[in-house]
């Protein structure tokens, strides 16, 4: 199939040319005709399937007729982050190089002057976080009046971070004739009931099944036993084992771990950088282009710093925690394994993290290979590992050995060699003893919600 046949004007047509893209992805030959329709689009897709094109791309071919006035902006993108608004503007700019078009990004951690003066000028494109654009308003300095086209983007993380009030405030205050193109990556029934309020008569566009994961990613669980130290400790035994790895990203559930993990593998020689909310927009925004361009191989971070992040070939993904929201099992080995790649996820599983690791199973519906085909019982109450089997019936080989396990490893808490001065202050009295959900100081934390799937696609949708 090819661009030319889904509506979008010439222009946007050479554009999509010059950014190397021969044909369109599946949401974007599903997507890109219903919203040059001006349909209200509800689409299920997780990031790395095109899904920014294909609401940018339709968006801009519609705004070459007319002109933007002066704090009226004519469409409007929410974003949960402001990478992900970041990353919009970035693509936003590179498919409009042929138009005339103002876009213009309202996130915080950025002068409002420099927003406030864009705004004046008239927008054709607001890419905003809820938070900014709400505090905008607030202070008169914009009309919603004028919003054309509304995107809800990444519906399940702005659930997850708690901005779903923000998000109907908004709602509210754009015109009710615009037109609503809502994505999500999963389903839970808090975004199937923001969907039906705000969508008319839309056209659902699925990609894949919620919550599904690609066939290219060659998925793994390690065992660990609970320490620290051990964990770091097999955390670089599965870099160094990995022979194919290229970069990787570790995601840790915890702030603190993201900069615990940091610390450990910046003082074991590795090229490494660190990605978490506390950071400032300017040290994030450093830190992703030092890993974008190669120039740092690994990444430490967190959910909330990672969502939706545009980087076409991660190699490995390693999860350092068992995430405690199985859909964001999903959206982090989704890093890997884009646009057809292979790629490998790996995930420690402590004993206490057994009922988290069971949700993943259940929400991907599909087995987890453990490492070194070890299946493994854990005695969660007792904090200790069970009795091991073997996944095919057989005896349990031992969970492997760290090599380099020190039990001096674990100074690492004590390093004050930190190279990202905002990272936050970690406490290292873990003990291992309390229960993992006691411990967890989650940058969100959301586990209450219901895991995504086909029972949560709306009724009149299935
Ligand atoms: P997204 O899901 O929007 O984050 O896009 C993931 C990646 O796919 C981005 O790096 C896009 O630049 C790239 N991409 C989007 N559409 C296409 C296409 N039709 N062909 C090839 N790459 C694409």
């Amino acid at each position: 199939m090819s661009f030319d046949t889904l509506g979008l004007s010439d222009k946007v047509l050479e554009a999509v040319k010059a950014s190397g893209y021969t044909e369109p992805t599946p949401i974007q030959a599903e997507a890109i005709p219903h919203v040059m329709q001006r349909r209200d689009v509800l689409g299920i897709a997780q990031t790395g399937t095109g899904k920014t094109a294909s609401f940018t791309l339709p968006m801009l071919s519609l705004l070459e007729k007319g002109r933007a006035r002066a704090r009226m902006p004519r469409t409007l993108i929410l974003e949960p982050t402001r990478e992900l608004a970041a990353q919009v503007e970035e693509n936003l700019n590179r498919y409009s190089e042929n138009q005339k078009l103002n876009v213009a990004l309202l996130i915080g951690g950025t002068s409002f002057e420099d927003q406030f003066k864009k705004l004046d000028r008239g927008v054709d494109i607001l890419i905003a976080t809820p938070g900014r654009l709400l505090d905008c308003f607030e202070r008169g300095k914009i009309l919603m009046t004028g919003v054309e086209v509304m995107v809800i983007d990444e519906a399940d993380r702005m659930l997850d971070m708690g901005f779903i009030p923000d998000i109907e405030r908004i709602c509210k205050m754009v015109p009710f004739t615009r037109q609503t193109l809502f994505f999500s990556a999963t389903m839970p029934p808090e975004i199937e009931g923001l969907a039906n309020k705000f969508l008319q008569n839309p056209v659902m566009v699925s990609v894949a099944k919620a919550s599904s994961t690609s066939d290219t990613i060659t998925q793994h669980a390690v065992a660990s036993d609970y320490e620290d130290y051990e964990k770091r400790a097999k955390l670089r035994e599965l870099i160094e084992g990995s022979q194919e790895l290229k970069n990787g990203i570790i995601f840790c559930n915890r702030k603190k771990d993201v900069a615990t993990v940091f610390r450990s593998l910046d003082r074991h020689g590795y090229s490494v950088g660190a990605l978490h909310g506390d950071m400032d927009q300017t040290s994030r925004t450093a830190t992703l282009n030092t890993f974008k361009d190669n120039k740092i191989t690994l990444l430490v971070a967190s959910d909330v710093a990672a969502r939706g992040l545009d980087i076409p070939d991660v190699s490995h993904v390693f999860n350092y925690d068992v995430p405690v929201n199985a859909e964001d099992y999903v959206h982090r080995i989704g890093r890997t394994g884009r646009a057809g790649r292979t790629g490998v996820a790996y995930m420690i599983v402590v004993p206490t993290e057994q009922k988290g690791f069971d949700a993943i199973e259940s929400l991907i519906d599909q087995k987890i290979n453990w490492l070194n085909d070890e299946a493994v019982e854990w005695d969660a109450k007792a904090g200790r590992r069970g009795r091991g089997k073997s996944a095919k019936g057989g005896k349990a080989k031992p969970a492997p050995k760290a090599k380099d396990q020190k039990p001096n490893d674990a100074p690492d808490s004590t390093d004050t060699n930190i190279k990202h001065s905002e990272a936050p202050k970690q406490n290292n009295k873990r003990g291992g003893k309390k229960p993992y959900h006691e411990q967890v100081d989650l940058e969100y934390s959301d586990a209450k919600h219901a895991f995504g799937g086909d029972e949560h696609i709306p009724a009149f949708l299935r």
